[in-house]
């Protein structure tokens, strides 16, 4: 179907036509027709869909039709994780209203608030903002609300782990009641649901869960002892000869020390972190997307936001915590269709988290062994049946156990991934269920993990029979 079908008229489309879009992709196809009826909206999608036009095109059909703003107020108002989400998601909404006469801002820290005031000053149409910049500004009486049509909650679940639940409910308290509501996230977790209640009342529901939209992506893991991470990393960009790679890890200071190994190994790559100035980070990402900079190391600041088409590759140097930023960081590559590949790096203390990813991914991630980095220390096989205590007890009767003691699913209740072979040419490629299986996981202490709370698998059930 193409966009002209959809309701959207000609000024839209052919902002989109130039932009290379031929086709709406599955969750613009939904989305936008229900959107345009006015109706509020609950979707489960993840980054890469095409969620951004699914949400801001249906946005600037219904405000070309209306009045354009007063002063200091805005009339859709989008609501980001992060600054570099809200940059995209602003240049997008830009690059799609080129031919309308509507006009749109990004709002978050770390950017001159003066210039911000003064573009409000005389209204924008479109409003990308951080929750904690936009209230800052409500505060100062530099941004109105009481004209806000529109409220969009973006990545909401990842809103959600930020800890901005407060600063959203503030916001959302002080919003009209007469607006339309979309949330879109890659998950509809309890979290999320318990959240739409109050800010998405009774809204169309759309899934793109299983559409063709689906970022294709090869996950694999390796295990490797994490004193070998740097050595295993640069064999592979080396051996498989990568051309560009996105390199996760957890902390700025280990960023920067990757950096320098990799330099001395004769690899120039670039840290990517909140550190570094906001100037920088849209320089690295300038030369990132040019192919000038091959290796972009960055922590987790920086899995959302970052859009670049036939970005082939993303390694998780360190497994991500929650499970939802493993989804997210993946979702960096096989964007809008391409194919991509996503490597994680596992050690033995990550076995919990990794529980609890396959878990949310319902299936075992395929490994492989690369020939020269086996791990002292392998890492058991997943149990996919767990959940944390806290979700389980709603849904379960069944007595709580503790993983240590828990025995691994049958093959008869694996994945396809994990009964098969599966070798590639670039490694020995071996699924889960051989040689590191292991009859009784051990189940390695999350201490390493203390500043996040405690871990969510010291108590678990398993879920109740599906
Ligand atoms: P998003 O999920 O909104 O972050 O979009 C992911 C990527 O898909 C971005 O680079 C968009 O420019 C691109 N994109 C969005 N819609 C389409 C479409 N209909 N056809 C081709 N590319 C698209």
């Amino acid at each position: 179907m193409p966009f002209s079908k959809l309701g959207l008229s000609l000024p839209i489309v052919s902002a989109v036509t130039e932009l290379g879009y031929e086709t709406p992709t599955p969750i613009q196809e939904k989305a936008i027709p229900v959107i345009l009826k006015g109706k509020n909206l609950l979707a489960a999608a993840q980054t890469g869909t095409g969620k951004t036009a699914g949400f801001v095109l249906p946005i600037l059909e219904i405000l070309s039709r209306g009045e354009t703003q007063r002063k200091k107020r805005v009339r859709a108002l989008i609501l980001a994780p992060t600054r570099e989400l809200a940059a995209q998601v602003e240049k997008n909404a830009e690059q799609y209203a080129k031919n309308l006469p509507l006009t749109t801002l990004a709002m978050y820290g770390g950017k001159e608030i003066a210039a911000q005031k003064q573009r409000l000053i005389e209204g924008v149409d479109i409003l990308v903002a951080t929750p904690g910049r936009l209230l800052d500004m409500y505060a100062q009486r530099a941004v109105h609300f009481d004209e806000i049509e529109i409220l969009v909650l973006d990545e909401a679940d990842r809103m959600l782990d930020m800890g901005f639940i407060e600063d959203i409910n503030k916001i959302i308290e002080r919003l009209p009641v007469d607006r339309q509501n979309l949330l879109f996230s890659a998950t509809l977790s309890d979290k999320i649901r318990m959240l739409a209640k109050t800010a998405v009342p009774n809204p169309v529901e759309l899934s793109t869960a299983d559409s063709q939209s689906k970022p294709e992506i090869t996950q694999w893991l390796t295990t490797v002892d994490k004193d070998k991470k740097s050595a295993l990393l640069s064999h592979l960009i080396i051996e498989q000869k990568w051309d560009q790679a996105l390199i996760f890890l957890e902390t700025k200071h280990g960023a920067a020390k990757l950096v320098e190994q990799l330099g001395k190994r004769g690899i120039p790559a670039e840290s990517f972190h909140s550190g570094r100035s906001q100037a920088v980070r849209e320089q690295l990402l300038e030369d990132f997307k040019s192919g000038a900079l091959k290796y972009l190391v960055a922590t987790g600041v920086a899995s959302r936001g970052i859009d670049i088409e036939e970005l082939t590759r993303v390694v998780n140097y360190d497994l991500p915590f929650p499970a939802d930023d493993y989804i997210h960081r993946i979702g960096r590559t096989g964007r809008a269709g391409a194919k991509g590949e996503a490597i994680t790096f596992l050690s033995k203390d990550d076995f919990k988290n990794l529980c609890m990813i396959e878990s949310r991914l319902g299936h075992l991630i395929e490994r492989r062994v690369i020939e020269g980095f086996e791990p002292r220390n392998p890492v058991p096989i997943s149990v996919l049946n767990f959940k944390p205590k806290h979700l389980a007890t709603k849904n379960s009767s069944s007595k709580s156990s503790s993983p240590k003691n828990r025995q691994p699913r049958s093959n008869a209740g694996r994945s396809e991934n994990a009964r098969s072979d599966g070798r590639s040419n670039d490694s020995r490629s071996r699924h889960g269920a051989d040689k590191s299986r292991s009859d009784k996981p051990s189940v390695a202490s999350n201490n390493d993990r203390s500043g996040r709370g405690s871990s969510p698998w010291d108590n678990v059930k398993p879920r109740s029979g599906r």
